[in-house]
């Protein structure tokens, strides 16, 4: 098995890329650095669940690395609701931190979980990852997860994980509930127009 640090936005994204990784012949190490998650309540519980998702079901180590929250409020946050410059930021700033540690702590191989969700900017993600592990001097593996999306939610509710509804930052929050509403709001007029019809 080959060691490799894989850096985890949160417990239900964390199992179908282990599962993947493992198959292919890497050993993974989560690193947890992830300050753009607000509030800070929400923060700890999602951390709180894949600690005891590794240490329960994947037996896994889990290296808790710096949650810089001040740094996401200098570089992601200003962006505001410019999504695609926001969250290049936000991958960059947690990316950089998990190269940091993989870097010191002797790894050559690199990945991240944020290439299971469907929501995350997948290029831009890919594009960040390959961009520090070159500064690092490390080897990205890169992955597209995202096949793999509906297995993980499937396997997330059968373990009774907790899931979010959204990304992880303030502005996440917002968009996603506007987003729920203009769902909400379609599927309304849609039934109206089957009344009227
Ligand atoms: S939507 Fe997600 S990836 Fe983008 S800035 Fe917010 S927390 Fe980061």
């Amino acid at each position: 098995m080959t060691p490799l640090l894989l850096h985890a936005c949160c417990g239900p994204c964390s199992l179908e890329p282990v599962r993947a990784l493992m198959d292919e012949g890497y050993e993974p190490t989560i690193c947890w650095t992830n300050p753009n998650i607000a509030p800070v309540e929400e923060h700890d519980k999602r951390l709180g669940v894949l600690l005891d998702w590794a240490e329960r079901v994947a037996h896994l180590p889990v290296i808790i690395a710096g949650d810089d929250r001040a740094a996401w409020e200098r570089e992601a946050a200003p962006y505001g609701f410019d999504r695609a410059d926001r969250c290049r930021a936000c991958y960059a700033l947690r990316l950089e931190e998990a190269c940091r540690v993989a870097a010191e702590q002797g790894f050559e191989y690199i990945s991240t979980t944020l290439a299971v969700s469907p929501y995350q900017l997948f290029e831009t993600c890919s594009e960040e990852l390959v961009r520090l592990a070159g500064k690092y001097g490390l080897t990205p593996v890169v992955r597209d997860f995202r096949p793999l999306y509906p297995e993980a939610t499937r396997e997330s509710r059968e373990l009774g994980m907790y899931r979010q509804n959204y990304c992880g930052c303030r502005f996440s929050a917002a968009e996603a509930q506007v987003e729920r509403q203009i769902a909400r709001d379609a599927r309304k007029a849609a039934k109206a127009m089957g009344h009227v019809g």
